[in-house]
């Protein structure tokens, strides 16, 4: 009963959250057995389908009859994978939906920026057991930064009494290109020291389970897609504003990685022809004029040109970070009010290009500049007017991060779910 013309719908749901099935062309000769695709989708089904997914409605969306979805659903069963328990919500008759197993075992999340790495263990349906927040200096370079990842995520699981053994897979975002098939960054521009580094290679020895590497951006959007504010959405940008700039796409409900890993670096587009010169070797891209090395510098010299802001108590003045300058918005302070609504114009432009390439649904801005709400969303949304087309304008909405600091490292826990849960022979 199953039939051909239903297998571009699933290929496509399935390239949702297992990127290690990008790699294989798609075609019609499927390189799994039928049966094992439709396996997976309906795990997947089952993990991202907001309020759950009943029997009869797998069948519907997968084009099967209920007797190939018993099937399928008996064995995801008696491998303890999923459980039928009813609809929380609604009145009336609450219907039968499946779920996810979450005592099944642990994946950890982890998220790798540029000032901090965060750590997040999950269970099976991705609630959050705990997490943590540790500082990080990425240009210390991968030796020491392999170090540092390895010795704190075993710090970080000891406070839950468990071990690296009992993890099931890791999935980590970092701020670069990845090349998928060697699982390292490929001419990362704010990862000095890193370029071509076997990352995935080395945690994977070092900690003997399956290690998931992903872009950072890209992570956002998948984190934010399965769990936050893009549910549903099939085309979605999440751009990430940290120390950094970098944009995860999703589109057709893929994430779109580009031929060498670099699609979504909207923090290298060019903003100002002549202006100042970017980590990349380019100048005025936006990433130079609104990373975060960039907010702390537009404060330095407005302290030093002798303008009223709280900033000018913070000595020596080369000392003011973003973080900083942040803070003071957050406090009224109008000298970094104005940098970061100066930020979000110029942000706008860039977002507009975004808007006017893919004529995505939802742009999702996420990172640490995200945090300042309305300030930073208002001057994005009044320069996307400006400046995109009208056809695209109508339909896209412009969103805070829903997952807020979470959203990478929620990404790489879907990554390492599914790593896990496409393969239960290799659960823990
Ligand atoms: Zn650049």
């Amino acid at each position: 009963m199953f039939d051909i013309s239903n297998i571009d719908a699933i290929i496509i749901i399935m390239n949702n959250v297992d990127k290690s099935f990008e790699t294989i062309n798609i075609q019609w000769n499927l390189p799994y057995p039928v049966k094992k695709v439709n396996k997976h989708t309906v795990i997947d089904l089952i993990r991202f389908t907001p309020g759950g997914i009943t029997r009869v409605e797998l069948a519907h969306q997968l084009g099967l009859t209920r007797a190939a979805i018993t099937a399928i659903i008996d064995e995801l069963q008696a491998k303890n994978l999923v459980f039928e328990t009813k609809r929380k919500h609604g009145n009336g008759r609450s219907p039968i939906i499946l779920e996810i197993n979450p005592d099944g075992g642990k994946v950890v999340g982890i998220e790798m920026g540029a000032t901090h790495i965060t750590y997040i263990l999950a269970d099976w349906a991705a609630s959050v057991l705990s997490e943590i927040e540790i500082p990080f200096n990425i240009d210390d370079g991968p030796e020491n930064g392999i170090r540092v990842i390895d010795e704190n995520i075993h710090s970080f699981l000891a406070q839950s009494g468990l071990r690296i053994s009992d993890i099931a897979a890791v999935g980590i975002g970092v701020p670069g290109p990845i090349n998928m098939e060697y699982g390292m960054v490929n001419a990362p521009p704010i990862m000095a020291g890193w370029d071509r580094y076997p990352i995935r290679n080395h945690l994977q020895k070092s900690w003997g389970i399956p290690v998931s590497l992903n872009n950072d951006a890209e992570m956002g959007a998948l984190g934010e897609w399965a769990y936050g504010v893009g549910r549903g959405e099939s085309n979605l940008a999440y751009i990430k504003v940290g120390t950094g700039i970098g944009a995860g796409l999703l589109l057709d409900s893929r994430i779109y990685h580009g031929t060498t890993g670099s699609a979504g670096e909207i923090g290298h587009m060019t903003i100002e022809e002549n202006g100042p010169i970017c980590t990349c070797g380019n100048r005025g891209c936006l990433e130079a004029i609104v990373g975060g090395h960039a907010i702390a510098n537009h404060a330095i010299q407005a302290v030093r040109s002798g303008e009223r802001t709280a900033l000018s108590s913070i000595q020596p003045i080369d000392s003011i970070t973003s973080r900083h300058v942040l803070a003071a918005a957050k406090r009224g302070d109008l000298m970094a009010q104005r940098i970061v609504i100066d930020a979000g114009r110029h942000l706008g432009t860039a977002i507009s290009g975004v808007i006017n390439l893919i004529n995505p649904s939802m742009i999702i801005i996420g990172g640490g500049l995200s945090q300042m709400g309305d300030l930073i969303l208002e001057p994005i949304r009044q320069t996307i007017k400006m400046r995109s087309l009208k056809s695209s304008l109508q339909v896209v909405r412009i969103t805070q991060a829903l997952l807020g600091k979470r959203a990478s490292a929620m990404g790489s826990v879907v990554q390492a779910l599914s790593i896990v849960l496409h393969q239960p022979s290799n659960n823990k």
